[in-house]
């Protein structure tokens, strides 16, 4: 069990107008820059490109490699803490920013998440107090565990240890010839390999801890993935029992206090056909399937992730609406029946906007690519029914076959 080694009395409060920073330029960022600036902060940004959807929000650009000395000592020297929006930034420029500012994730934490091995190792030690375990699952480090991998692990999914992300990294597996063709497809890095589980629904909680401990969960999210990126989240899940929630929502808790995390932490799991809960996997940061807290409940992820940052109290999770999320994609942009390769239209905005409940959200990414993920739309209604009815007319507006 890891535990921070400050004392909370020991870490000062940024107060605005200092300056938060966030390692990594994507729309989580964007969308922290927004949150913290609402809030009277001022934002830099650490990321390689320069034209990038937080640099285009936060008061401070820093053009570096994530890994650059100099400018991770501007970026320390220059905010009262830094946070992060990228699970997969360096775990070393963490802990270098950590010996002059305050930072959170932890270095430590954002290591074990960035990991599947050590992540799952975590979530097996955590598995007799929070009452959820991981999938059954086999490392493999080389063709010697493929021969080892025992029956109950097939059929499964073979997933790179690192970098996996919107189901990149993975290969379905029936046999141990499929393992070794997979692996061999990866470039023998190292993998997991994870039994297939029979998947009722997916669900994801998001919780924060702050530096004195204090912890948040937030109702729990059903998920609806596509072609492996999130495609609806819904709050209240339609399939979720109150059971399921809470379980999970107690298992969430007993995770993040395990972990002594500090920051936004969402933790994803499956719901098996026969009711059980199962553990997949957790992102050190806001969350794609978080995104509806930011229309639906008092204080956002973003929002929640500034003050975990700041060191000011969290806020309250109420949720006030209920609440369906819905990617919007690149593909958005492209002619479905042609195929064009060229972005051929502008979604009709107007028309969404037009719909009671809609919150539109889009990142400032001026090239729209097929899977990119562009912006984000949640319908929020004073019923489940309702938002759902909005989601179905915002999708025969957009395209988009439910
Ligand atoms: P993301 O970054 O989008 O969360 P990822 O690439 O990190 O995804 P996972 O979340 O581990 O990868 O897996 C992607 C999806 O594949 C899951 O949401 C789930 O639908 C399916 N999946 C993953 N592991 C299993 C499993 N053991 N059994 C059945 N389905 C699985
Ligand atoms: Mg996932």
């Amino acid at each position: 069990m890891m535990t921070s080694t400050k004392k909370p009395a020991a870490i000062p409060t940024a107060h605005p107008p200092t300056v938060l920073g966030v390692m990594g330029g994507g729309q989580l960022g964007r969308m922290f820059a927004h949150a913290a600036q609402a809030m009277g902060y001022q934002v830099a940004v650490l990321e390689p490109a320069a034209d990038c959807p937080a640099g285009h929000a936060a008061e401070y650009l820093i053009n570096a490699p994530y890994t650059d000395a100099a400018a991770l000592a501007q970026l320390a020297g220059q905010c009262a803490a830094v946070t992060t929006e990228f699970e997969n930034v360096p775990s070393s420029s963490m802990a270098a920013l950590a010996e002059t500012t305050f930072v959170a994730p932890s270095s430590q934490c954002v290591s074990i998440a960035q990991d599947r091995i050590l992540e799952k190792k975590f979530f097996v030690d955590c598995a007799p107090h929070a009452g959820v375990g991981p999938a059954p699952h086999l490392a493999i480090t080389g063709l010697h565990d493929i021969s080892a991998v025992p029956d109950v692990l097939l059929p499964g999914i073979l997933k790179t240890v690192r970098m996996g992300y919107d189901g990149k990294g993975q290969a379905r597996v029936n046999t141990r010839l499929e393992v070794e063709t997979a692996f061999k497809a990866m470039g023998g890095v190292t993998c997991v390999l994870e039994k297939m589980l029979p998947l009722a629904y997916e669900v994801s909680v998001l919780t924060a801890r702050g530096a004195d401990g204090a912890t948040v969960v937030y109702p729990i999210a059903e998920n609806v993935h596509r072609d492996g990126i999130l495609f609806t989240t819904t709050v209240p899940g339609p399939n979720v029992s109150s059971a399921c929630a809470e379980q999970a929502q107690a298992a969430a808790r007993v995770i993040v206090e395990r972990l002594g995390y500090v920051g936004v932490l969402c933790i994803e799991f499956f719901v098996l056909t026969d009711g059980s809960l199962v553990v997949n996997e957790m992102a050190p940061r806001p969350h794609n399937s978080g995104h509806y807290t930011m229309d639906a409940c008092v204080t956002s992820q973003f929002a929640q992730q500034v003050r975990a940052t700041a060191r000011v109290p969290l806020g309250d999770v109420r949720q006030h609406s209920p609440a369906v999320m819905l990617n919007l994609l690149g593909d958005l942009w492209f002619d479905a029946e042609t195929g064009d390769a060229s972005p051929v239209h502008e979604p009709d905005w107007a028309a969404v906007l037009a719909l009671p409940g809609a919150c539109l959200h889009l990142y400032g990414k001026d090239d729209p690519r097929p899977g990119r993920k562009m912006g984000h739309l949640t319908l929020i209604a004073p019923t489940l029914a309702e938002a759902t009815a909005q989601l179905r007319a915002a999708c025969t507006i957009l395209r988009i076959t439910l």
